[in-house]
């Protein structure tokens, strides 16, 4: 569904991205892992068509998409969250969501519209896919930290994405939300036939999820293989104890 082909991104004489190679199978569950600074959100942001790779290519069910501009890409079915949530933090929950869906449908929300025209359905199906119904009145602002990066994932969904990207989906979660946003993530693959690329720098979160795991090392990836592979890997070990 997705390949990254040896992509390149310098910010002046820095390579952050320096030839990495990724590949994503429809349906699958794919977790990029790596340090801080590996070059993992650059990635992400290349591939969402946010930065302009140096070099390299970049396809999307077959298709070109290297350095379309980000609201292509999202229309041909890649939708993202970032690192740091990015919500409308006055409006409800409710109306947080409604607006990407009404958004990704062309149309514009407005008070003065019927409700039934108001993609209001499809906003309570995607709630109740996250696990946010019973605070869908609440104020964006004022859910915890963990129920906020939920509602991005939420957010993204509204776009209703073949493919959804999450930078380190459980970034300041507590164990407890950490949790519960891992087997989210799951259930988004198995019920929804989503595909998912997400990164993480945390080993441990990704091993039980992930169906393919992509390593990255100083912008170049190290292996891309199944976790139990990626585990008994003597480079990716010397990476991550001792050796950086
Ligand atoms: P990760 O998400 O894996 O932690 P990043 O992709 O954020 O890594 O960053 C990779 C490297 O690129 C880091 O060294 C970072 O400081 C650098 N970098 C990222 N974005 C920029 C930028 N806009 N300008 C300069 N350097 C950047
Ligand atoms: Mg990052």
């Amino acid at each position: 569904m997705l390949r990254v082909d040896k992509v390149y991104k310098s910010f002046g004489d820095f390579g952050a991205v320096n030839g990495v190679e990724l590949n994503v199978e429809k349906g699958q569950i794919v977790a990029v892992i790596g340090p801080n600074g590996a070059g993992k959100t650059t990635l992400f942001n290349l591939i969402t068509g946010i930065l302009k790779t140096d070099k390299g290519r970049i396809t999307f069910n077959g298709e070109d998409i290297t350095n379309l501009p980000p609201h292509k890409i999202c229309k041909k079915g890649i939708a993202r969250s970032f690192q740091i949530a990015n919500i409308f933090h006055r409006a409800d929950v409710f109306t947080n969501v409604q607006v990407a869906v009404l958004s990704r449908q062309n149309r514009t929300y407005t008070f003065f519209k019927s409700a039934d025209k108001m993609a209001i359905e499809e906003t309570w199906q995607i709630l109740d896919a996250v696990g946010l119904s019973d605070k869908a009145n609440h104020i964006a602002g004022s859910l915890s930290h963990g129920d906020q990066r939920i509602l991005e994932i939420a957010i993204a969904l509204g776009n209703e994405p073949e493919l959804l990207i999450l930078d380190e989906p459980t970034a300041g979660m507590s164990p407890d939300e950490t949790k519960r946003t891992m087997s989210l993530i799951q259930s988004l693959g198995e019920t929804r036939g989503l595909t998912i690329l997400f990164c993480e720098h945390d080993m441990d979160v990704v091993f039980n999820v992930a169906e393919s795991i992509m390593v990255m090392h100083h912008g170049e990836t190290l292996i891309q293989a199944s976790p139990e592979e990626v585990r008994k890997d003597k480079r990716v070990q010397d990476a991550y104890l001792g050796g950086e």
